[in-house]
């Protein structure tokens, strides 16, 4: 199933979309390409949400995601408009994919070469080169009927599940466990049991509240690989911004919405300028608590301030953007550095949270593979802390969190930058609530546990109100750009196959 409308679907309907995150913008061109007058608000200076981008001082940083996976989902989103990506922006695959440092002085880099990975477990358990053989087998076949079954298709009732494909590959029964018990039926090892966990940080989880099915991930880092597209995660959003126009998508920036009144057919949206767009249909990729507690009167919303207080939420982040003279050699593109006391890790974000005082985090040196994101003779680097959402956050916690990640990454990765940062900016919870207007802050939105996965989402549609529609990463799939990209695949089939019953 391609997750989209038929081409004229929509001809004749006109959309406002609020919001330009990659749910926004791949709403908007496939209900543009489906013949809808498509306009989309977005309330910054400029598209991309949390992929938003950071210039100064001859640095360009991305602010939010910097792996690029599923590159197959990236052609499907081209494909279906006969593009390929490659017609907007180029890829490089990366090599290791990343490199992992544990604070007691271990260092390992996963590469492409698997037969490299397979020895690389074998050194620490024997056995375990079989094994992870054994685990990426299931996680392709998880990745290989997940997606197609159930991440490309929206199946918004239970009854949905209750069929014959879900009975035919017996899939989600065993896969409905933890990940924790998970990983540990193939893996003793601690540190083999976080190197197929820490990709649970993508899904805004823990290994203790994620099910297993998420075990998928291991096959799209290592099976699939990690890419950099040249210019960053910003190049993607150019892309597809472009694509956007070429199927005669109107982006107005600086555009916060204030509110939505009206229903199917008679709708106007207003923003801070005093402007109002009218439209027949509205499709919100803003924050979905924020649209609904914020935009919409009482009477028409879904959901109470009790319900969305009483969710998981992934968690939000503490990022350092940093510009430094010279080269950082011990690190790689991606790396990450994991404490030994790794449940304690993410019992300060779920359970008991905290500024943690032994985080486990992420580094990201682009200019490793682009020279066009730092000067001549620099770096650009930025530190990544999952911290919790809602956190107090002050300049104060700000300024001492600094000192402490930077004796971190001095201590743990040998690199010390201090003397040579010629440029710095932090961006923490008050910013992810005032830049994005997300809930608590979070950097992610909703976590993948098993009681907020796929049907159990907020939905795409509405019940309070018609033709109302939602996308993005609180909707299904969920969190991450190729998610968010099948997202408003979903959302404007979802529009197409509703809209006639207004
Ligand atoms: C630090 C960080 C690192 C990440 N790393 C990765 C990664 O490496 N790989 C990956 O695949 N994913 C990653 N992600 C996740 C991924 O970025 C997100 O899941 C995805 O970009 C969210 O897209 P979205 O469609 O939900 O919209 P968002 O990006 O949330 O965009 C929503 C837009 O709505 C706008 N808006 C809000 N309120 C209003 C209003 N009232 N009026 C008008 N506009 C409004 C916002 O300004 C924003 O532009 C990361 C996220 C973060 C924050």
């Amino acid at each position: 199933m391609d997750a989209a409308p038929d081409t004229d679907a929509m001809a004749g309907e006109s959309v406002v979309v609020i919001g330009g995150g990659f749910g926004g913008l791949s709403t908007a061109c496939y209900l543009a390409d489906a013949g809808a007058d498509v306009t989309l608000l977005e309330k910054n200076e400029q598209l991309g949400g949390r992929a938003s981008r950071l210039e100064a001082e001859g640095f360009r940083f991305d602010m939010g995601p910097s792996w690029y996976l599923m590159p197959d989902v990236f052609e499907r989103f081209f494909g279906h408009f006969d593009r390929s990506p490659e017609e907007y922006y180029t890829l490089t695959h990366l090599d290791p994919h990343y490199r992992v440092f544990w604070k007691d002085g271990d260092r390992v880099d996963v590469l492409l070469d698997m037969e490299h990975n397979r020895e690389l477990f074998e050194a620490y358990e024997p056995g375990a080169g079989d094994a992870l053989d054994a685990y990426l087998e299931e996680a392709e076949r998880t990745y290989e009927i997940g997606m197609e079954h159930f991440v490309y298709e929206d199946r918004p009732r239970l009854r949905d599940y209750v069929d014959r494909d879900v009975l035919r590959y017996s899939w989600g029964l065993s896969l409905l466990g933890k990940m924790q018990g998970h990983v540990e039926g193939y893996f003793d090892h601690p540190k083999l049991q976080q190197l197929m966990q820490y990709t649970l940080v993508f899904l805004g989880g823990s290994p203790t509240n994620t099910p297993a099915l998420y075990n998928l991930m291991s096959h799209v880092d290592f099976n699939m690989g990690v890419y950099y597209p040249d210019g960053g995660l910003g190049a993607v959003v150019d892309g597809i911004v472009e694509l956007a126009e070429e199927l005669g998508v109107e982006f107005v920036v600086d555009a916060e919405v204030t509110g939505i009144e009206g229903r199917y057919g008679a709708f106007a949206v207003d923003t801070v300028g005093g402007d109002r767009h009218l439209a027949d249909v509205v499709v919100s990729n803003a924050d979905y608590a924020h649209t609904e507690q914020e935009l919409l009167p009482e009477r028409k919303r879904q959901y109470t301030e009790e319900y969305w207080e009483s969710r998981t939420y992934a968690p939000s982040a503490f990022l350092l953007y940093l510009g430094v003279e010279g080269d950082v050699p011990e690190l790689a593109h991606h790396t990450l550095v994991l404490p030994t006391r790794w449940e304690e890790h993410f019992a300060r974000i779920f359970d008991d949270p905290a500024w943690p005082e032994d985080p486990a985090y992420y580094l990201c040196v682009p200019s490793k593979t682009d020279e066009t994101v730092a000067p001549d003779g620099h770096s650009n680097l930025f530190a990544l802390v999952p911290i919790a959402p809602g956190l107090e956050d002050t300049p104060e916690l700000r300024e001492e969190y600094r000192e402490v990640v930077l004796d971190d990454i001095a201590e743990n990765t040998g690199t010390e930058l201090r003397d040579r940062i010629v440029f710095e900016e932090t961006f923490c919870v008050e910013d992810f609530a005032d830049r994005y207007n997300s809930y608590d802050g979070s950097a992610l939105g909703l976590a993948h546990t098993l009681r907020q996965t796929s049907l159990f989402r907020p939905p795409h549609r509405s019940n309070a109100v018609d033709g109302l529609y939602f996308t993005g990463a609180t909707t299904t799939p969920g969190i991450g750009v190729p998610m968010c990209l099948i997202s408003g695949g979903l959302t404007a089939e979802r529009i197409a196959d509703t809209i006639p019953d207004s």
